[in-house]
């Protein structure tokens, strides 16, 4: 288990000493004051009701306050980015030194991580799970190294739609000398799951969520990261100073007051979920289904090529997942609307090998 001040030390030394870039306004916190510092155009033309002849503010701090709000967290632990891709670039950028340092992923797993890594020049490790999509710990505490410096994991995890259980990232958190990264995309279709309450005992857990699926806002851009307030005070830091904009700020202001409409329709798409396994268990192309904590199905068939190509010529596009580790003959399915899923089992049911 790592200390605050010996997660601190992970941080690049250029970014511990990096001078963030500042704007007058961040300097006046009074209202109504005459604004000539930032070469906007002083007459809003494109909205009625929203002000985007302006900057938005850096550190969204209206949004963050709704958000701590439904999720118990203090706002100083939450960080918001341009998708919770955003974030992951960040953590790479703050924490590892490229050609030095590495991070690890599990895999088969969600594709921005070693994007982003490489981009930087930072070393892959990857894990392959085990059968069962469960992280093989021996492996992984066998496999890193003092300069692997973040580990990513993905719970539920994308493409496999499994949960990884609550004692395996804890078990991670207390050995793993590095940053733990929990990307938690798909935690509104299974909240029990979550690692957030992890949050006040480990200073070197990450936590992403997004509001790009559950909450429906996918063309909004708008990612968390949730984690101790120095690791959140890093990432604002390095992040481009006006990373969201007035028109995604004021969409998800009404997002969040319409939540408890959003759960109702999350639990509508799991027992969709549900029903649509059980269909797809009947078809002739189809060999399993695996369980899934997620609004998506990775679907074992007797021919993935041809299934996947079968579809798109029919007008469905699901994701392809054959060449991926353990997913050999894959297709990852979204759950989409009633219709759309009886569409789709409709189509599969006339596909001949
Ligand atoms: C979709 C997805 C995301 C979301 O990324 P955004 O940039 O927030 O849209 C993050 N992680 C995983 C595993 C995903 O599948």
């Amino acid at each position: 288990m790592m200390t605050l001040s010996e997660t601190l030390e992970l941080v690049r030394p250029n970014i511990t000493r990096l001078k963030p870039y500042s704007s007058a306004r961040n300097e006046f916190t009074g209202g109504n004051a005459i604004l000539l510092d930032a070469n906007e155009n002083p007459y809003n033309l494109w909205n009625d009701d929203l002000t985007v002849n302006r900057y938005p503010d850096p550190l969204q701090r209206e949004a963050k306050l709704k958000i701590a709000k439904i999720k118990g967290i203090s706002p100083e632990q939450i960080f918001l980015g341009n998708g919770s891709d955003e974030a992951v670039d960040l953590l790479i950028r703050c924490f590892c030194e490229p050609l030095t340092d590495s991070i690890a992923i599990f895999s088969p797993t969600y594709g921005i991580y070693s994007v982003c890594a490489d981009v930087n020049n930072v070393q892959v490790k990857e894990f392959i799970l085990n059968n069962d999509f469960s992280i093989n710990l021996q492996q992984f505490f066998n496999g890193i190294s003092p300069s692997t410096k973040v580990v990513f994991i993905c719970s539920p995890n994308n493409p496999t739609g499994n949960a990884q259980p609550i004692e395996t990232i804890e078990q991670i958190l207390s050995k793993f000398r590095g940053i733990v990264v929990v990307d938690e995309a798909y935690i509104d279709f299974c909240p029990e799951k979550t690692s957030l309450s992890l949050l006040n005992r480990y200073p070197n857990l990450v936590v992403l969520q997004t509001f790009s699926k559950a909450w429906a806002m996918a063309g909004a851009r708008i990612g968390i990261a949730f984690a101790n307030p120095k690791i959140i005070a890093t990432l604002n830091k390095v992040k481009f100073p006006y990373n969201i904009g007035v028109p995604s700020l004021s969409v998800l202001s009404r997002a969040i007051e319409q939540y408890s409409n959003t759960k109702s329709l999350i639990s509508q798409i799991v027992s969709e979920r549900e029903l649509l396994r059980l269909r797809l268990q009947q078809l002739s192309c189809v060999k399993m289904v695996y369980p899934s904590d997620s609004n998506f199905l990775l679907v074992k068939t007797t021919d993935a090529n041809s299934v996947y190509n079968y579809l798109l010529n029919n007008g469905i596009v699901v994701r392809n997942r054959t060449h991926e580790p353990l997913c050999n003959n894959c297709l990852r399915i979204t759950v989409g609307k009633p219709y759309e899923n009886s569409k789709l089992i409709q189509i599969l049911n006339t596909y001949r090998p």
